[in-house]
């Protein structure tokens, strides 16, 4: 993809604070943290979104986001992290090609990554669970 920035990371052509690679992924800082820390993690194959993504490596994906996270908890000292993972405009995906954030959290850190929970009654989580009860 000749016009997507990580795509642009991955290969070099634009600079990163990489902070581990392997054959199939790049972990890097992110140029505008949300808090000191702010990771991301690329694949190197070019997938948009969480529609796109190969399953297994997704899963790959994760087994290293558990291990970036615990390094992360041992050098920094950290308790609490949030793992995002934004997929499509409307949902705060600004960079189409798939990665996944790890940032760190601390007490009083200010940073707010929130819902406010909806007020659902139990009629209308049993819709919803029949509309998307499903087999895989
Ligand atoms: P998202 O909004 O989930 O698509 O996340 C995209 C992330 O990429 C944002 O947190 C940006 O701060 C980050 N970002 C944008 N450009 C760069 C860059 N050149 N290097 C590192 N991170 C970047
Ligand atoms: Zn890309």
């Amino acid at each position: 993809m000749n016009d997507c920035i990580f795509c642009k990371i991955i290969n070099g052509d634009i600079p990163s604070a990489t902070i581990y690679e392997n054959e199939e992924f790049k972990v890097i800082l992110d140029r505008f943290p949300a808090n000191e820390g702010h990771v991301l993690i690329l694949p190197k194959e070019h997938s948009a979104n969480i529609f796109e993504i190969n399953p297994e490596q997704a899963g790959r994906l994760f087994v290293l986001a558990t291990k970036i996270a615990r390094e992360m908890k041992t050098i920094l000292g950290l308790e609490h992290l949030n793992v995002m993972q934004n997929n499509g405009t409307v949902a705060g995906q600004t960079v189409f090609h798939f990665h996944l954030h790890l940032i760190p959290r601390y007490e009083n850190d200010g940073i707010t990554i929130a819902y406010k929970p909806m007020d659902l009654c139990d009629a209308q989580i049993e819709d919803m669970r029949k509309k998307l009860e499903m087999s895989i």
